[in-house]
């Protein structure tokens, strides 16, 4: 059977065809949703390996796929972490496996081959991050110019990404939302292609593959996790789940949990109020800058889906978060950004509140690699510097420090450094640093005593200032 499948206005309902190109609803500005035929859906099989364009039956027909190999990314048992939580049965479905190290190459893998099978030469996107690094790269492979417009504060690892990709990167106002006008200001001067997730519906229907896979995987979870920021991933997910509902594939709908930033809240504070849409906030914050949105463009569809799932909205702090996130790596090798690990630090104060059961089936979406943001690098390399890193140097700094400690001879430095290694190595140590003049030595009866001099002196401090910078 052919794909049967409209456009459908979120908010009051207005059919379009498919292929149609919009990116709001004509009538009264909503967001656009892809509607897929019930009886279309039924008829559905999917063929090929567990990669992205596996859905490409349940994706809008796309002319040739463009891939860097997205998707298929593993369902990680976490046995360590969920007996540090004391629970029994949770999995992390880990999206950093993606070509980007983001689960945004799942929509930019889809808006591309639109995008280059229009026949489109540039496009336009807002972005506050992984999006616009995945753009970029499919951008590149697809030889489409890429123009990203992006806020002031962004995680310096998501810009460098941008940058290597060859996009173009225009620095717009201080939050999304200001750029995001921007980016619609320059599609209609320019003619180009919108590829700003809150301004293109295929954006939801490249998410919704992560449900499938879950599901694919044989993880039909009690609860899902995932963090809210513009509340698109949990209202596309939980698209998915529905579809695979209707599909006949699943038994039952997993419970959403929703998890946002405490410092920037907005879907959380509705969801607890009994709101049906957001209240803007004046000024979010929190550190994780992948969900630091203060209007959330899909927070009308998260929380009909928190709400349709009959399950909850939570936030966490900052410093919980960064937890989490090191907890994530130190026990399971996986590195998480802040927004991701966000899921896991909810856990602890469900279950302890006895709204979650510890033998439930747990799965958390980690969304987005650690190494692209700003705070976990920054609060990793405050940390002391390992004597792993450079040992040479290290042992010498050692010495050296030792030796400025007031006069001493080579056997007391070999007692209070060289454990590990032979008084033959320390001594060739002390002889580099007395050859380098950072040391004097002289000889008294048939010992020979060691000082710093005063180059030694200055070494120290300005390695003292290095650490600084570090
Ligand atoms: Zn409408």
């Amino acid at each position: 059977m052919k794909p049967r499948v409209n456009l459908v206005c979120t908010e009051c309902g207005y059919v379009f065809p498919s292929d149609s190109g919009k990116n709001r609803c004509e009538k009264c500005g909503g967001i656009l949703e892809y509607v897929w035929d019930e009886e279309y859906l039924k008829t559905v099989e999917f063929t090929g390996e567990l990669k992205f364009w596996r859905y490409k039956p349940v994706l809008p027909p796309v002319k040739k796929p463009v891939s860097l190999g997205e998707g298929g990314t593993p369902l990680q048992e976490v046995q360590r972490l969920a007996e540090a939580l004391g629970l029994k049965n949770v999995a992390l479905k880990d999206e950093t496996r993606n070509p980007t190290n983001s689960f945004k190459d799942r929509s930019a893998a889809l808006i591309i081959s639109d995008a280059s099978g229009k026949g489109f030469g540039s496009l336009v996107c807002a972005t506050n991050g992984n999006h616009g690094a995945s753009i970029a790269a499919y951008s590149a492979k697809a030889n489409i110019a890429c123009h990203l417009i992006v806020p002031k504060a962004l995680d310096i690892g998501k810009l460098a990404q941008m940058m290597v990709y060859n996009a173009e990167i225009v620095e717009s106002g201080e939050t999304i939302e200001e750029s995001i006008s921007r980016a619609i200001t320059l599609e209609g001067e320019m003619g180009w292609y919108q590829a700003t997730t809150e301004l293109n519906p295929l954006s939801i229907e490249g998410l919704k593959t992560i449900a499938y896979e879950i599901v694919e995987q044989g993880g039909e979870p009690d609860w899902l996790f995932v963090a809210m920021g513009s509340g698109v991933t949990i209202s596309s997910l939980w698209k998915g789940f529905k579809e695979l509902e209707t599909m006949g594939r699943i038994q039952k709908l997993p419970r959403l949990v929703g998890i946002q930033a405490r410092g920037c809240s907005p879907i959380v504070s509705a969801f607890d109020s009994g709101d049906d849409t957001p209240k803007p906030m004046e000024h979010g914050e929190t550190e994780a800058t992948a969900i630091r949105v203060s209007r959330p463009i899909f927070g009308e569809l998260a929380l009909k889906a928190l709400r349709e799932s009959n399950g909850f909205a939570v936030t966490v702090s900052d410093e919980d978060m960064l937890a989490a996130g090191r907890e994530i790596a130190r026990l399971e090798g996986i590195f998480a950004e802040p927004a991701s690990a966000a899921t896991v630090a909810s856990l602890n104060s469900l279950v302890k509140t006895g709204k979650i059961d510890r033998i439930d089936r747990m799965i958390c979406l980690i969304t987005s690699s650690g190494l692209k943001t700003d705070d976990i690098l920054q609060s990793l390399t405050k940390r002391k510097r390992s004597p792993g890193l450079g040992s040479m140097l290290t042992t010498k700094e050692k010495i050296l420090r030792h030796i400025s400690g007031g006069e001493t001879y080579g056997y007391e430095v070999w007692k209070a450094v060289g454990k590990g290694m032979t008084i033959g190595a320390v001594y060739q140590h002390i002889a580099d640093l007395e050859e380098k003049g950072l040391i004097s030595s002289s000889l008294r009866g048939k010992r020979r005593y060691y000082e710093i001099t005063d180059r030694g002196k200055r070494t120290l401090s300005a390695l003292d200032d290095l650490q600084v910078l570090l």
